[in-house]
């Protein structure tokens, strides 16, 4: 159950199947995604260097999807508690609920599937940083304001997944 008028982070490692996921189970409209942005900005969806830009109109974007009552779905690896913790104190301050998907795929099958991406995969040193940090996240998620928490951890499970949207109360 996700929160009809809330915000979602998807959470997982460059490979772990987020854009993927967001395709299946959401509105275009309502996916915002770092590397869409940083493909905005630089017309490269991997250029690091866009990274502050991208994540600037990201935040732009969910502020106004949200104060609208807009369901917002951030498609960013979100593995690092820092980047959880502002989108969710963004998500407060909107009066929106949150909700994280984790998509907790083993180490190898990120490394498989970020080199058969069609755009130009990040390191395999880079992708292994974030499944170490998602990992060293999962106690902690439940404490981080989250209304609900789902952990997926293999591909059959995220395959059969079912994203049902709960009415928020006003
Ligand atoms: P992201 O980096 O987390 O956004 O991952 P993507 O959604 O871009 O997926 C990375 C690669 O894995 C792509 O080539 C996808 O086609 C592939 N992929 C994603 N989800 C699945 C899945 O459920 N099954 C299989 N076999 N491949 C998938
Ligand atoms: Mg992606």
């Amino acid at each position: 159950m996700i929160p009809e008028r809330g915000l979602v982070l998807l959470i997982g490692a460059a490979g772990s199947g987020k854009s993927t996921f967001a395709r299946k189970h959401f509105n275009a409209t309502e996916i915002v995604s770092s590397d869409a942005l940083r493909a905005a900005v630089s017309d490269d969806e991997s250029d690091q260097s866009a990274s502050a830009d991208a994540f600037e109109l990201l935040r732009s974007i969910a502020t106004k999807r949200l104060s609208r009552g807009r369901l917002t779905v951030i498609d960013a690896t979100n593995v690092q508690r820092t980047a959880r913790r502002s989108l969710v104190a963004l998500a407060a301050r909107n009066s929106a609920p949150t909700a994280a998907i984790v998509l907790n795929l083993p180490l190898e099958a990120c490394l498989a599937r970020n080199r058969s991406r069609p755009a130009r995969p990040v390191g395999p040193e880079v992708v292994e940083k974030q499944v170490a940090d998602l990992v060293a996240s999962l106690p902690e998620l439940k404490t981080e304001g989250f209304k609900n928490v789902y952990i997926i951890d293999n591909t059959m499970d995220i395959d059969s997944a079912a994203v049902l949207r709960q009415p928020t109360d006003v």
